[in-house]
């Protein structure tokens, strides 16, 4: 157990952290997760092969959202958008990994921008997203994409999702424009609500995570590989807090599930002062990070 070697680092430092089971989706299995004592990694051992994630993902994983959640990814995306037409151009070539129903690349189209990409394996996602994008039907490491044509890739809530991390980002970096950026977005584990809800933290979302970062360890993968951070923020996570309660009840007193709900308007507005404070602390549990493709 104590010879497992981080991932990322590559140090024999990972520490068994707990096992794990589904929370959200019930898939059978119990999974184990180990830390990385050196980088603070959180990974998945084994680390699941791409033939081994088809039965982590219900059919109705990309499913629409309840419409309170839907009004809020809206306005969310909205302000994505236009952060991400911002530090470039609105002509420029833009990748979303993972794209689902398409509800960033319907923002960013709605600011403007024509040349929108996306990469998703759900065939029925895939299609709602091609209203406004050419999306390949995939997962991002088998998709055929044109070397150096990319001026930005977005990984919203994706990366962690890939098995082979290296090679996400050397195809990242292969796939992106000598001086394009790559824009990430994903749990922190070195976030309040990793420490109050540990195994319950909705940021593991076991087994569907095989990769849990915090700022050190992302900047050193990015670093590792050519890129350079620009800009790193702490998203607003109140949704999360509710549905890491709700992974702690469905465990230990199920009976209480049903009142926490993300569609609730009155828990989202009672976690929403704390999610701004935490956001402000930089211990929130989302990462946002822009960086750049160093040339060379
Ligand atoms: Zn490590």
């Amino acid at each position: 157990m104590s010879n497992i070697i981080c991932p990322l680092c590559k140090r024999c430092k990972g520490k068994f952290s707990f096992t794990g089971k589904d929370l959200l989706y019930n898939i059978n299995g119990r999974f184990d997760l180990f830390e990385c004592k050196n980088c603070g990694l959180v990974f998945l051992n084994p680390i699941p092969s791409e033939d081994d994630l088809k039965d982590y993902y219900p059919k109705d994983y990309c499913d629409e959202y309840g419409r309170l959640t839907k009004i809020l990814v809206e306005i969310m995306e909205k302000g994505r958008a236009k952060k991400i037409v911002k530090i470039s151009r609105i002509e420029a070539k833009i990748l979303d990994v993972g794209c689902g129903r398409g509800y960033l690349l319907r923002a960013l189209n709605l600011l403007g921008a024509r040349n929108l990409y996306g990469v998703e394996p759900d065939p029925d996602a895939a299609k709602l997203a091609s209203r406004f994008g050419v999306i390949k039907v995939s997962t991002f490491l088998n998709a055929q994409l044109k070397d150096n044509s990319f001026d930005i890739v977005i990984f919203k809530h994706s990366l962690e999702h890939i098995p082979n991390i290296e090679k996400a980002i050397e195809k990242t970096k292969r796939i992106l424009r000598h001086d394009g950026m790559v824009v990430v977005i994903l749990p922190n584990s070195n976030s309040w609500e990793r420490r109050i809800f540990g195994k319950y933290w909705r940021g593991f979302d076991v087994p569907r995570h095989i990769y849990t970062f915090n700022p050190f360890n992302l900047d050193l993968l990015l670093r590792n590989n050519g890129f350079r951070i620009k800009e790193m923020r702490y998203g607003f996570t109140p949704n999360d807090w509710i549905m890491s309660i709700q992974f702690y009840l469905s465990d230990k007193l199920p009976s209480l599930k049903p009142f926490f709900s993300i569609n609730n308007p009155f828990l989202l507005m009672l976690f929403a002062p704390l999610s701004i404070i935490q956001s402000l602390a930089m211990k929130s549990g989302r990462m946002e990070i822009t960086a750049q493709r160093c040339i060379n």
